[in-house]
């Protein structure tokens, strides 16, 4: 049986409650528990001695308790227990609250190793409750594992030994041993085991290689997969293109950039030979809509259906509106599908879908509900395609005989790593602005210059604009909620008390959101705080101001995309970046901002100043979730595309036996995206 069919109730001492709280973490089965990889390590044979600790530093030092405990209570009345602990360069005080039998645990005389946060001022070194382990048990590297509440690092151990324990005596390793040997890569058993238990720091860093090549490894080839399954079945070929009829419908002229990605896309329809599968990336504003619009209408007129979904109404809407103009004088039937509309509205755009009555379907994740039909849809466009996962573009790709799918994009990823992300796609760039762009002037400031800023917002809105502000980002724990409505609150009662605003956070259901943004668009509301929800989404030509609070807590990527709400209309518009922070780098990164708009140079930046890290930050690429690797991670990147390479060759595509393990690893990652894509 395979460990990913054995839930994690199997192992001892894990009951239903426990489970759930495992499940709470991503973890069902056992096979799932052996990918949930620890957070971070604590190396506890790296000993400090008590005289070199420096204040604040997390270390582990080997000292003998001196003392018997001295036992009493604080102000506050917890339970407080202290004692003194030496080694050769001097003495340490321990102090635990609330422990009642710490002195059970820590005999006097003997020698233990203590690890923690440690503080020394003035050479009066002391430990606050660390963690400790008998001297002769404990020169090891010891996961730290991401945990809940209910589950502590302990109970994650345990169950993960257990789950080692269950490994076969030979394990059907995905990478078979010529492309081990080949690549200098360990075994699955020795990197599983040593991720989890190190034996050292080198066994580790072998065991992590190890596990990101492979990761990556499959997720290159599924994407490889992907493309050439979509490649092969697509028989919606068109004849003639219909682009310069479509232009005649605008009242502006497309920029070279927008014609080059038209023709692109066009070209891909007429081949017989391949399909068209191509991401369109363009910064804010480009007008990546209209490229859309365009190849929807060859499709059209070249009798079929084509359908548009955006990510949120509000969104949708605003194509729809767009489309109904811009084809006003086509005679293309277009029409919205979103959630909110009632019942019978559905039913009825449904049964014209059905018996192809619409030509064009704008909505949103309505789209790709079951009860969805079209008659002969040949082409699928996904707007703002970081939002969707590959599972939701294949459901509405399923919708149709193979429809040929674009897809567009304004967050800028730097071209390198582009190419693997969306490495089942295509990619059109459109690198250039509509003419007669305003300028959008980014500054920054301190806070104490915050009245002044407030101020002249208040102007602006009096001038009958309307204003953004971007709430500080909160950080992991703290409370979203409070903090936006507080924020405003604040706000509204300090400076804009005769003014309508808004408010809107992550943790509001989607149609209040919704029903925010549409009295925003419809200028209702003239100033919007916010979290960062509105980084998708709205397109408010009257909107010229935005400020962002704690603006070194972003990214730049993510300012910039936030930046792109303002700059739409005709009116000069401001960004102004508010923060307080010290450091060199994040005046550097957000200098930055201030001086370039280009998306990509901007993403360049972000890459380098911040590091592969924080990059994906949150999960921008709708791709499967990756559990140990990193999409920023070039050099590893690099290599496993080598092996991609190396591994279609060898494996005839993957039909070679030796390579089974390795394509059922790439089903079970792309799982999501349809069971069978791969084959
Ligand atoms: P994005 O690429 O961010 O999706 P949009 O497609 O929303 O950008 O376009 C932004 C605005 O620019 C829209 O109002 C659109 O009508 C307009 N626009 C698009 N292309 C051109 C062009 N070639 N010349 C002038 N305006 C354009
Ligand atoms: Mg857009």
């Amino acid at each position: 049986m395979s460990l990913y069919a054995m839930k994690i109730e199997k192992l001892s001492g894990i009951g239903k409650k426990r489970a759930e709280l495992f499940n709470k973490l991503g973890v069902f089965s056992v096979g799932e528990l052996l990918n949930f990889y620890p957070r971070t390590y604590e190396d506890w044979s790296d000993i400090t001695d008590i005289a070199d600790v420096e204040n604040g530093k997390t270390v582990c030092i080997r000292a003998t308790v001196h003392s018997a405990f001295q036992t009493g209570y604080t102000k506050t009345g917890k339970y407080i227990a202290k004692t003194i602990v030496v080694d050769e360069s001097g003495a340490c005080e321990l102090i635990f609250f609330n422990n009642r039998y710490i002195d059970r645990m820590l005999a006097n005389g003997a020698t233990y190793r203590f690890f923690g946060k440690a503080s020394n001022v003035f050479g009066n070194v002391s430990m606050i409750a660390p963690t400790f382990s008998p001297d002769n048990a404990s020169s090891e590297v010891r996961p730290i594992y991401n945990l809940t509440s209910g589950l502590n690092n302990n109970i994650v151990v345990k169950a993960v030994k257990d789950a080692i324990k269950l490994l076969p005596e030979k394990i059907n390793d995905p990478l078979p041993g010529n492309l081990r040997t080949r690549f200098q890569l360990c075994d699955l058993k020795y990197a599983i085991k040593n991720i989890h238990f190190p034996e050292s720091l080198q066994a580790l860093e072998m065991a992590r290689k190890r596990l990101v090549i492979e990761e990556l490894l499959v997720l290159n080839l599924g994407l490889r997969g992907l493309k050439n399954r979509k490649r092969s079945e697509n028989k919606n070929i068109i004849n003639i293109d219909y682009s310069s009829e479509f232009e005649s419908f605008l009242s502006f002229e497309m920029t070279n950039a927008q014609k080059r990605a038209i023709s692109e896309c066009i070209s891909d329809l007429k081949n017989p030979d391949s399909s068209l599968n191509r991401l369109v990336q363009g910064d804010v504003g480009s007008g990546k809509t209209v490229v859309a619009g365009s190849v929807c209408y060859t499709m059209i007129k070249n009798g079929k259906q084509a359908a548009f979904m955006a990510p949120t109404e509000i969104l949708a809407e605003q194509h729809y509106n767009s489309f109904k103009e811009i084809f006003k004088d086509a005679d293309i039937k277009v029409a919205l599908l979103t959630g909110s509309l009632r019942q019978s509205e559905k039913n009825k755009i449904r049964e014209q879908l059905a018996l192809g009555e619409v030509d064009l379907i704008i909505g949103t994740h309505a789209l790709i509900t079951d009860d969805t039909e079209f008659k002969n849809l040949a082409l699928v466009v996904t707007d703002e395609q970081h939002r969707f996962g590959v599972a939701q573009r294949a459901k509405l790709l399923s919708k149709g005989k193979n429809p040929h799918l674009l897809v567009m994009s304004a967050t800028p990823i730097p071209r390198t790593l582009g190419l693997i992300i969306f490495g089942d796609l295509d990619i059109s760039i459109i690198d250039e602005l509509p003419p007669g762009r305003q300028e959008i002037e980014t500054l920054m400031i301190t806070s104490d210059k915050r009245d002044r800023a407030l101020g002249f917002i208040k102007k602006e809105i009096s001038r009958g604009r309307q204003a953004y502000i971007v709430c500080p980002l909160v950080e992991e724990g703290e409370n979203d909620l409070a903090s936006a409505e507080e924020y405003a609150a604040e706000l509204m009662l300090n400076y804009f008390s005769d003014i309508p605003v808004g408010i809107l956070h992550g943790k509001m259901k989607s149609t209040d959101k919704e029903a925010v943004m549409r009295d925003f668009s419809e200028n209702k509301l003239k100033l919007l705080v916010a979290t960062t929800v509105i980084e998708v989404g709205i397109d408010v030509p009257n909107a010229t101001i935005m400020m962002i609070e704690n603006a070194e807590r972003f990214g730049l990527s993510q300012l910039h995309q936030l930046r792109g709400r303002v700059g739409r209309g005709d009116e000069k518009s401001w960004c102004i970046l508010v923060s307080d922070s010290e450091t060199e780098m994040s005046k550097e990164r957000l200098k930055t901002i201030c001086t370039t708009r280009d998306g990509f140079k901007i993403a360049d930046a972000d890459l380098k100043l911040r590091g592969p890290g924080d990059f994906f930050g949150s999960r921008q690429h709708g791709l499967p979730e990756l559990s140990i690797s990193n999409l920023a991670d070039t050099k590893n990147l690099k290599l496993s595309q080598k092996i991609a390479d190396y591994v279609i060759l060898d494996s005839n595509n993957l039909r070679n036996e030796r390579y089974r393990a390795l394509k059922s690893e790439i089903n079970r990652l792309f799982k999501t995206a349809g069971e069978d894509s791969l084959n």
